[in-house]
């Protein structure tokens, strides 16, 4: 392929019902150069609360506990149903549904089997009605043993998008060892940027239902829309919540030079977030804020703790050896925070404690619950006397305690650990700060 293909991935909103397969199909017939489409599974609308991938998990769930899951199933089945009935498309949907019933009733069907069924059924609809090639993923997208995406994957898709008119793959999953693998949740934009770096694509066009903008729209009213931004830039928002694209979805695409586009599947006219190497920093100095809740903070106290050669690498052996990864690490003098997700940290908080305990005098662990971090991103920051002065004032003015502060060493993200119920509350002050308030 070439530089001339753009790749689209469309997500679960996109994809949710038939009015939106038909906006689909009108965004890909506005362009030659959109032949290789990855989807989804259905995800909501107005008539189904619940996203396909869910109630998959449900019927799964149920399934596995000995219930019965012909309610999440019935749900499933109707949704596709209703979309193919509507498009006047004639895949054999009960054939499929018969088979995927049969593998989960004589024990056949893994987990990650049965709740990629979404995105296999949804790319099988959208390949008839585009009048494309459907291209299994389980045939084209390879795991390794450490679940990453294998080399040879770049291949297959090579071959496999040849010669034709178009091609649809579902997103999600793939294969290992002749088994079903799923990526995370939201993994069809990894698919999406894999297959797009597959095949030296010239854009790989992220559809979903909004442009990237430079705050959370359900926590600040209308943030400004991004125009132009770095992968780098992006992966950091990414990883701290924004949520219109997975954080494992820019690498493949920059490793190829393949920029990526997030484009609004409702409102396709208006110009999407262009995702590239390097940018013009204007004067602009930060580009977007996001937050997450769900983080502990593990302190420590120990005088001298400064001068203790390895001391910080035994706190944090701590975490490894008990498979929980760390997120950041401030120091003092005669201190040291571990934060953690909650997620990595799962069941172990006390034994985590148990073992810093160890390493330091008595009742020197203090475990803190309810941290939410904030990142503020942006190239602008560099070298940019006061960024921090003015994050820090903000919060001040809005009464909001800092917990803990750090900056990257690139200083292209600051982050700002809070407590978690004052977590919008400083998203919005900042964004006020950066965005709203009228440089004199
Ligand atoms: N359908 C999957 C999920 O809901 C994957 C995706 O939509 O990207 O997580």
């Amino acid at each position: 392929m070439n530089k001339e293909v753009v790749v689209c991935k469309f997500g679960g909103s996109s994809l949710a019902n038939a009015g939106q397969f038909k906006k689909v199909r009108a965004i890909i017939n506005s362009s030659p150069a959109r032949r290789v489409v990855v989807v989804s599974a259905p995800g909501k609308d107005e008539r189904y609360s619940v996203k396909v991938t869910d109630r998959l998990i449900e019927a799964w769930d149920q399934h596995k506990a000995g219930k019965d899951w012909a309610i999440p199933w019935q749900e499933i089945w109707v949704r596709f149903a209703e979309i193919a009935a509507e498009l006047g498309l004639k895949t054999q949907l009960g054939t499929h549904f018969s088979q995927i019933e049969k593998q989960i009733r004589n024990g056949k069907a893994s987990y990650e089997y049965v709740v990629s069924r979404g995105e296999y059924l949804s790319a099988l609809l959208m390949a008839e009605y585009l009048g494309f090639e459907f291209v299994d993923a389980a045939k084209a997208v390879f795991f390794d043993n450490s679940r990453n995406v294998h080399p040879i994957t770049y291949e297959k898709i090579e071959q496999f998008c040849h010669d034709g008119n178009g091609w649809v793959i579902p997103g999600f999953y793939g294969n290992h060892g002749h088994m079903t693998a799923i990526f995370p949740r939201n993994g069809s934009d990894i698919s999406g940027a894999v297959v797009a770096a597959g095949l030296n694509a010239g854009l790989y066009e992220n559809w979903s239902d909004s442009v990237l903008r430079s705050a959370d729209p359900r926590v600040v009213g209308n943030p400004q829309a991004i125009s132009l931004i770095t992968y780098r830039e992006v992966r950091e928002l990414a990883y701290m919540g924004a949520a219109v694209l997975h954080q494992d979805a820019v690498e493949p695409a920059r490793e190829r030079g393949v920029p990526i586009c997030i484009m609004d599947t409702n409102n396709p006219d208006i110009p999407g977030t262009m995702i590239v190497e390097d940018r013009e920093v204007g004067s602009q100095v930060v580009a977007g804020i996001a937050g997450k809740r769900g983080f502990v903070r593990f302190n420590l106290a120990m005088p001298g703790l400064h001068d203790r050669v390895g001391f910080a690498a035994r706190v944090l052996d701590v975490f490894s050896q008990l498979g929980v990864s760390v997120e950041h690490f401030p120091t003092g003098t005669d201190t040291m925070s571990v934060v953690v997700s909650k997620d990595s940290l799962g069941d172990k908080s006390q034994l985590v404690a148990a073992r810093l305990q160890l390493l330091t005098p008595k009742n020197s662990v203090e475990v803190c619950n309810g941290i939410a971090l904030v990142a503020v991103v942006g190239l602008g920051m560099v070298n940019h006397v006061g960024t921090m002065a003015r994050i820090t004032g903000a919060l001040v003015k809005a009464g909001i305690n800092i917990q803990m502060l750090t900056q990257d060493f690139r200083q292209t993200n600051i982050i700002v650990g809070v407590e978690e119920v004052s977590l919008d509350a400083a998203i919005r002050c900042i964004y006020k700060e950066f965005f709203e308030r009228v440089e004199i």
